[in-house]
Formats: C-alpha cells, structure tokens, sequence
C-alpha cells in the first residue's frame, strides 16, 4: 500500500517535495494557507549557485542541485529554468580571487575576465568591471511558476492540494505524528513534511520541537517589463540584478535583497534609481513595485533537513537558498520517507545539530 504524507508548505520546497513525493508513488496532500506558490518562494531573486562564501560539504550539495534542476527540467518541461550564468565581482579583488582559487580547485566553473570580456557578456553594463568571475553555469528558476509547475504535475499524478488553510497543529499519538489540525477538521497520515518556511517553528512547537530560525527581510525593486537589458546574473558590489522571464528588471542591494528600513518604499527608489544609473539604455525603465520577503533561515545559515530525532513520523525541510536547493531536497527526502535511506551529502543538516 502507498504511504500516505502530508506536506505542510507549498512555497518551493513543499513543492519540490510533494512533486517527488508523488512521482515515486506516494498518496500525498499538500496543504497551505498561501496560494501555490508560497509565501518567501514569490520574494525571491532566484539565484541557483554555489558562489563563495560556503564550506565545501555545502558546495557539494548546492551544486548537486543545480545539476538536479537539469533533471527536473528534463522531466517537467514546463519548468521556467534558464542557465543564463552569473558575473560576479561583489567582493574586494583579494577575496574575489581567493573565492576563484578555492572554487576552481572544487571544479566549479569559474572563468576570470577583464573588462572587455565582461562586456561582451553583458553589453549594456554602463561600466564594465576591471575584475570580474563569471560562471556559466548559474542559473534562475521562476519560482512562482516553476513551483506551481511541480504542484500541477503532482496533482495531476493524484496529489491533493489544498490552499489557502492554515495547520494549527500536528497530531501524535503513540510518540508518532499521525497527521495535522486545521479549524474543524484533522487529517490522518503516515508521515507529515514541515514545508512551511517561516511557518515552521509554529507547527513543530506543537510537538514541543524547537525548529531554531531566523526570518530577515529583504527588499527587491521591480521594473516594468522592458527590451532586453541583460544576459543573465549580475552580482555587483553593493547591487544584484537580473532580468525576468517578463522581461523586469529586478534588484536589490544584495541576492538576499535589501534591509529595507524605515521607509520601503523610499529605499525601493533608491535601489532602482542606482540600478537604472548602472545600465546603458535604460532611459526608459520605470520602476513598477517593491517585494520584501522573509528569508527563512536556520540560525547558523544551514538548511535543516530530516527527521526530527524521536518523534517518528514527522520531517522537516526549512532553508534560505530554497531555489537553489528545491530539486535535491525533494529528492533525498524522497528516497527518505519512502525508503529510508538518508543521502550521505544531507549529514551536517539534520535538526539535531542544534542540540534538544
Ligand atoms: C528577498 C529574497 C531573496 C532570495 N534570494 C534567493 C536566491 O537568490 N537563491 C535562492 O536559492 N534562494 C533565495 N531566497 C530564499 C528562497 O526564496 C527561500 O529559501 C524559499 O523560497 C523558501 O521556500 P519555502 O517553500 O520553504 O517557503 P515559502 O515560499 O515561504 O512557503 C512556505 C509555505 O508554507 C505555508 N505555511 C506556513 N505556515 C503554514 C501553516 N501553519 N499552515 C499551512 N501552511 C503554512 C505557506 O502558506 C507557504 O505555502 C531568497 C529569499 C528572499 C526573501
């Protein structure tokens, strides 16, 4: 008989999860209080990588997933994927080149280029860096479409999605979670999946788990769609960029978006109004809205993914860098409810890292 599992999110990674899930021949239930799509998924600047700044056990298991955003493409062609690559130079020269060296030697793709190589990447950079890393590899996966791709898909392979319901709670009976609590209503199942982003800490505490985040803000400006300014990920110093699928432009002070302080709105100005100074033929672009997400992020910045030791029934999947992740994330946690077997690369990310 097919294992029954509710997945409690439908932002990127309940998603993923639900949709591999199902594939593999689980009866599943998605259940959220967002529309599909989720609630940080839609804020997002998108950005697959495995750029600086991670120890290497992290590197391997960020650029295993961008390798399964391939597969996941293969799969579900209608997934908006796009290896549009990234040119990075957000870091002082020496740093810059000490991420290129220790990359490199990891086998990430990373080409070092000078100013006229960096315009020919990307044309219409009103100044070109001196010192640019460029990696053709990075990519963007629309967030709000590619996760409403995989909850389509995973109806249509008999998943039930339920939105715009809020879990109040989970159910445990015999020291095992046996489903959720919603307002007049409970459901059973054989193994609940916390999904739920910023959600989290709120429904694990039902079970006296301490699921230990924090929940950043971060400001994106939007332009309204515009002619084609940009080839793909630009990550300069003080500003991120990339052009959407829709052809906006999209900005903040950073891939995780801008501190947007006092005034949001104020600060969106500012951002866009320095985004449009970078850009040549941009006369024209107009700022259209503002995002701020919450980044849901476990409190050492590592993903939280597994069981929560001792209380049979019950995983969680919690990170920042959830686009980045969302395939390998449904997949190893997959092949761990069905079949028990943890990946070797999900070791350092287990719940119980943080002690009781
Ligand atoms: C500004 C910004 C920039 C980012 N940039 C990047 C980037 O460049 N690259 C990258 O990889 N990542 C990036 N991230 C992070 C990434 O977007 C998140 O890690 C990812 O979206 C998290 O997805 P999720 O599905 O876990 O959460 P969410 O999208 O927040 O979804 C959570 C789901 O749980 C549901 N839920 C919560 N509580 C309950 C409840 N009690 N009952 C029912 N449903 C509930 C919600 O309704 C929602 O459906 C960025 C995030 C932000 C905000």
């Amino acid at each position: 008989m097919s294992k029954q599992v509710i997945v409690i999110g439908a932002g990127i990674v309940g998603a993923s999860i639900a949709w591999h899930l199902a594939k593999a021949g689980a009866e599943v239930t998605v259940i959220a209080d967002s529309s599909a799509g989720g609630v940080a998924t839609p804020n997002s600047f998108a950005w697959i990588n495995a750029s600086w700044g991670n120890p290497e056990p992290y590197f391997r298991l960020r650029t295993f997933a961008m390798a399964e955003w391939t597969r996941l493409a293969q799969d579900l062609p209608g997934i908006p994927l796009q290896w549009c690559g990234g040119l990075c130079w957000d870091l002082p020269p020496a740093k810059l080149e000490a991420y290129a060296a220790e990359h490199s030697a990891w086998g990430y793709g990373i080409e070092r280029v000078g100013n006229q190589r960096a315009a020919l990447i990307e044309p219409n950079l009103a100044e070109s860096p001196d010192l640019a890393l460029y990696v053709a590899e990075e990519g963007v996966a629309e967030p709000v479409a590619a996760s409403q791709a995989l909850l389509a898909d995973a109806e249509r392979r008999g998943a039930r999605i339920i939105t715009g319901k809020a879990v109040t709670g989970l159910v445990q009976s015999g020291g095992k979670v046996t489903g959720v609590e919603m307002p007049g209503e409970r459901l059973a199942a054989d193994e609940v999946v916390i999904a739920a982003g910023a959600g989290a800490p709120a429904i694990a505490a039902t079970a006296g788990i301490d699921v230990p985040i924090e929940t950043p803000p971060g400001l994106i400006a939007h332009s309204r769609p515009y002619r084609k300014l940009l080839n793909g990920l630009v990550l300069a110093e003080r500003l991120h960029m990339r052009q959407t699928a829709q052809g906006r432009i999209i900005a903040g002070s950073d891939f995780g978006g801008a501190d947007p302080g006092m005034d949001a709105e104020a600060t969106a100005r500012d951002l866009f109004a320095a985004t449009k100074a970078m850009l040549r033929g941009a006369d024209g672009l107009e700022l259209d809205f503002h995002t701020v997400g919450y980044r849901p992020t476990p409190i050492d910045g590592f993903p939280i993914i597994g069981r929560a030791e001792g209380v049979p029934g019950l995983y969680v999947a919690v990170m920042h860098s959830g686009i980045t992740l969302a395939p390998v994330v449904g997949l190893f946690a997959t092949r761990e409810i069905l079949d028990g077997e943890r990946d070797p690369l999900l070791a350092p990310y287990g719940l119980e890292r943080f002690g009781s």
